[in-house]
């Protein structure tokens, strides 16, 4: 069943500037009302991948040689275009992703943000800087060349745009491949950008991973990789994409930590910094906090309040006003975290849920789950170990600090970690131990500034995210010396 009309792209792929039919199609699923179908997504096979690559390689020699002040100003002539469908974009992001309105437009103005941000500091990024040793240098920047821009399903827009955007602006074509599962807000986004560029500067190919990432990936013409998603998917593209040496840019999967002390101040700022980073985008957020580890004595009055914000929490359809958290984005994350809360339960866990369905009549017809809290969890339990990208979040008790550093360091990832204290030294000197791309300081989660860099270390990623708002990645110095 179908509710709106499909959005113009819906089925189509993009190769050198044309919308092209591309192999069987498959359904776009609103996640919170599962009979609608938002749209449809083409699986492409491998010939219209070999075109997109091929037709970006051929883009590639007049891009790459255009000068910085053109592709600005082509860059912020695509943002003024975008902004005009603010509305329609961030609707559409809505009923394919789940997340409410306010966080959808967040998102999409952000990225567009982006654009902005980076067409302003491009020409003077590009400038040659002079190195005067005994032989004067001369560093200079040049494109990489065909860049793979491979994203998820969480923030479809965001990061497709944090990769995408400084490819494109550092001269290099592009092939992008948006999560299956929800990429139409991403190719109604390339469908306003596209026409600021030539042809097959920007390429848009859907399908599934395993055909069109791994095919991407592998391909001696694709120069770099910039990739969000999971840490399996990340190892997996190291490996084939090893034969043909690529520099990679892989932002991969977290299960950040939060340490509350004993002196911390719980108060209601607080508390509401903490509740709105376990529950933004229903838990589904790299950078979510996965588990808390609380001093023993703050323990019941940290549920206490937790359960109590976690209450005034509105579970229903993203495109209600009075919606604050929407379903999970997709059935696989639905079912996956719906069996990790059944076994968790088995386990003897204590889990409550919170909040208030908006629609208890239409519960059943979309991917809803209350806000939950799990106590009696051990570290490392499943719950605890894993990244569970969902509304849950375990309690974990502690009496000795360097145990729950211990804790929050027993894993392989590695993206962010929160110390919560009314010491600032303390959490200056937590954080220093802490293997955590950062830590933050009685809140979690987010830079606003696009120009501060952001990464994972361990195998949350590899490469530093906005060191030069990404130009960095996209391009290669050299030097030129006389
Ligand atoms: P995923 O790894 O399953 O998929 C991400 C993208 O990779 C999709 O477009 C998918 O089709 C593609 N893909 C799948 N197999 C591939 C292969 N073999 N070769 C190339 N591409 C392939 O991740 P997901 O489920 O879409 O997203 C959730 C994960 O992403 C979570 O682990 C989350 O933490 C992570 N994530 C990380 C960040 C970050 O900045 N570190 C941000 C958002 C999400």
């Amino acid at each position: 069943m179908t509710s709106e009309a499909f959005p113009a792209t819906s089925g189509k792929v993009l190769i050198a500037g044309e919308w092209v039919e591309a192999g069987p199609k498959t359904p776009v699923i609103n996640p919170a009302r599962m009979t609608e179908i938002v749209g449809e997504v083409a699986l492409s096979d491998t010939e219209h991948v070999e075109a997109g690559i091929r037709e970006a390689a051929t883009a590639l020699p007049l891009w790459s040689r255009t000068q910085p002040e053109e592709r600005a100003e082509r860059l912020l002539a695509a943002s003024a275009d975008l902004r005009k469908s603010v509305p329609e974009l961030t609707r559409l992001l809505v009923r394919e992703n789940g997340k409410p309105l306010t966080e959808a437009e967040r998102d999409i103005l952000r990225s567009i943000e982006m654009i902005d941000i980076i067409a302003a500091d491009l020409a003077e990024w590009s400038r040659p800087a002079l190195i005067e040793t005994s032989q004067p240098v001369w560093i200079r920047k040049r494109p990489r060349g065909v860049t793979a821009v491979i994203s998820p399903w969480n923030s479809p827009v965001l990061l497709s745009f944090r990769r995408l955007v400084p490819a494109v602006a550092g001269g290099n074509t592009v092939v992008l491949k948006p999560a299956t599962q929800c990429p139409l807000t991403v190719m109604e986004c390339v469908r306003i950008l596209g026409p600021h560029f030539p042809d097959g500067v920007l390429n848009l190919l859907t399908g599934s991973g395993e055909t069109v990432g791994d095919t991407l990936v592998a391909d001696p013409r694709i120069s770099t990789v910039g990739f969000t998603g999971g840490t399996e998917t990340g190892r997996r593209i190291i490996e084939r994409s090893a034969a043909s040496i690529k520099k990679l840019h892989l932002e991969l999967g977290g299960n950040d930590p939060a340490i509350v002390l004993a002196d911390a101040v719980l108060d209601g700022a607080a508390i509401e910094r903490m509740t709105r980073a376990i529950l933004r985008a229903t838990g589904q957020v790299c950078v979510a906090i996965k588990r808390i580890y609380v001093q023993e004595s703050r323990h019941d009055e940290l549920l206490e309040k937790l359960a109590s914000a976690f209450g005034e929490t509105i579970v229903g359809d993203g495109l209600a006003s009075e919606t604050t958290m929407g379903p999970l984005g997709n059935k696989v994350q639905f079912d996956f975290v719906n069996g990790l809360m059944e076994r968790s339960r088995n386990q003897g866990l204590d889990i409550r849920t919170y909040g208030e369905k908006l629609s208890p009549e239409e519960w059943d017809q979309g991917y809803f789950l209350l806000p939950s809290i799990l106590t009696g969890a051990n570290h490392p339990d499943e719950v605890v170990a894993c990244e569970q990208f969902g509304p849950l979040v375990p309690i974990v008790r502690f009496n000795d600090i360097d145990r729950a550093v211990g804790w929050a360091n027993d894993t392989n990832f590695g993206l962010r970690a929160s110390v919560w204290t009314s010491d600032r030294r303390q959490a200056e000197a937590l954080a220093d131990r802490i293997q955590a791309g950062a830590v933050f300081h009685n809140n979690h989660g987010i830079f606003r500034d696009l120009h501060i860099e952001f990464s994972g270390v361990k195998q949350s990623g590899l490469g530093r995210e906005s060191l030069h708002l990404g130009l960095d990645h996209y391009t290669d110095s050299y030097g030129f010396a006389d």
